[in-house]
């Protein structure tokens, strides 16, 4: 624990680091390796979200006035700012969420990588002409910004999830509010830091702190008109059904179960390296973590050996010392959850090829070590459930339509990979299975910057997937133009019926 004061952190709001007004609360903000306080956050109140919506508002007509290029100019600036803080921010993520140094310097990088994505606006923004719709008549849709829009974002990102949005909405036009974790609102400090020195119209941007009160502020706020949010499945599903009710745009990206499925001919040393990385790679706490692997026929034998022997040489401790290859997990209350998902999966019958229970790097950190669980029934709580943690679940296929039934069963459909060198069995599983983002042997199969990211099912509640092409569709509204000139002297037909 820490011995000298902590401080307690402040919002952003209108061009301006603000104290929280009216807040309800304070929580601790602790690193997960040693238990030490860093901060603490305030749960802010209704008049913080006011004040952040107010000067969203307020900025809506200066930043529409900038021109398409002159944002993009800002990204490319907010682009070189970040590239200089790259190590303080993966540091900070490290710090306040647990993953390893390496886990956070590739967030970091594709938090980046999301910025020059939108730095792309002047192209991607643009509309649609078609000349003659009728004789001399012309029809042209155009984009324009959707107006305030809002961020609610997890714990296992604190840099890149909220850039998933962030840039795209802003390049779009739009005036934007964040709400980050509750657990994890450092790395957003040092990013607003560097969004704070753009001179960017005061209100473009705005960070307000809080937990469950505010995101219900938010949901109702008649001031907001587009929310994103990612986090579990049943928050999803209150933040979807919530911000419908209020007329909101709304993507809602929830919880996961992802399945990797390997074949007998898969190359043994690649896809255990790939499952590895995958499954205790930020301590399980990613929603492309591959959570259950499916075998096909002789893969589990082939594949037991080498995963378990390679899962026990893991080094489990704080992600800042470099040699270490797990981290903690986020809380306490985090390891009691995933060790009580062990526990009960012993004693509903599964055999545990490598225990991690009892880590302990740091008497006062948040340890799980990595964990296989064997021989377990694919209709078992925890293949069905999101343990969210380094727990690995083996079931076992007959063949490849065993495999697919196993995945497609799942409410989830977040991401899932296949491990095999065989093109029909790939082009088989692509085809046939329910979720939204594929690995061919790819471990985490996580879309880069350019392309949509989301699942189906109950991984995801809405239409438009996150970043790539779907952001700039999310944060714009479209408007179609139909026109004529009589003054040209070409002479005109009907609109309706060609003359
Ligand atoms: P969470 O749902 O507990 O919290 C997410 C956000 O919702 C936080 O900002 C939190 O303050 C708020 N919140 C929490 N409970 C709430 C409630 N009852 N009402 C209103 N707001 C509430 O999620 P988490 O534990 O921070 O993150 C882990 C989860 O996020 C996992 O389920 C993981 O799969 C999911 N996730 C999904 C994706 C994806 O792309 N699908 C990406 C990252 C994380």
């Amino acid at each position: 624990m820490s011995t000298i004061a902590t401080r307690l952190i402040d919002n952003y709001i209108g061009g301006e680091w603000t104290p929280a007004a009216s807040a309800t609360d304070e929580l601790d903000v602790t690193n997960p390796a040693t238990g030490e306080v860093l901060a603490r956050v305030p749960l802010s109140g209704s008049a913080d979200l006011d004040a952040a919506v107010v000067a969203a508002r307020a900025a809506l007509g200066p930043w529409r006035d900038v021109s398409a290029i002159g944002r993009a100019r800002k990204l490319f600036e907010l682009r070189e700012r970040l590239v200089a803080r790259q190590e303080d921010l993966a540091r900070s993520v490290t710090t306040e969420m647990g993953k390893t140094l390496v886990d956070a310097r590739a967030e970091v990088a594709r938090m980046i990588e999301m910025v020059e994505c939108a730095c792309a606006i002047p192209t991607t923004m643009q509309g649609r002409v078609l000349e003659d719709v009728s004789r001399n008549i012309d029809a042209e849709t155009i984009r324009q910004p959707v107006g305030v829009c809002a961020a609610i974002v997890p714990f296992n990102f604190p840099a890149m999830v909220p850039f998933w949005f962030l840039p795209f909405a802003i390049a779009c036009g739009n005036t934007f509010v964040l709400k980050p974790s509750e657990q994890v609102p450092l790395t957003q400090q040092i990013a607003f830091e560097e969004l704070d020195a753009l001179g960017l119209p005061p209100g473009v941007v705005n960070l307000v702190n809080g937990g469950r009160e505010m995101v219900e502020g938010i949901l109702a706020h008649p001031g907001i008109d587009a929310v994103s949010f990612v986090g579990s499945a049943p928050v999803a599903r209150i933040v979807y059904e919530g911000a419908a009710k209020t007329g909101k745009r709304v993507q809602a990206l929830g919880g996961a179960k992802n399945h990797m499925v390997v074949m007998p001919d898969a190359v043994i040393d690649q896809t255990v390296s790939g499952i590895i990385g995958s499954a205790f790679g930020a301590a399980g706490q990613r929603c492309m973590a591959g959570s259950v692997v499916v075998t096909v026929g002789e893969a589990h034998d082939r594949l037991m050996p080498a995963l378990v022997e390679a899962t026990e040489a893991l080094s489990v401790g704080d992600g800042l010392d470099e040699s270490v290859d797990v981290g903690p997990v986020v809380s306490c209350a985090a390891r009691d959850r995933i060790t009580g998902w062990i526990d009960r999966a012993v004693d509903d019958g599964a055999t545990l090829a490598v225990d991690g229970r009892g880590a302990e790097a740091h008497p006062e950190g948040s340890y799980v070590g990595p964990t296989i669980l064997d021989g377990v029934d694919p209709g078992a709580p925890i293949v069905q459930e999101e343990v969210f943690g380094p727990v690995l679940t083996v079931v076992e296929a007959g063949s490849l339509d065993d495999a697919i039934a196993i995945v497609n069963e799942s409410r989830f459909g977040n991401g899932t990979s296949i491990f095999t060198e065989n093109a029909a069995a790939v082009r088989r599983y692509r085809h046939d299975v329910e979720a939204g983002m594929i690995g061919v042997n790819i471990g985490v199969a996580a879309p880069v910057a350019f392309f949509p990211f989301s699942g189906w099912k109950d991984s995801f509640l809405g239409d438009l997937h996150a970043h790539g092409p779907d952001a700039v569709e999310f944060y714009t509204r479209k408007k179609t133009v139909t026109s004529r000139f009589f003054s040209s002297g070409q002479g005109h037909g009907s609109y309706f019926v060609e003359g």
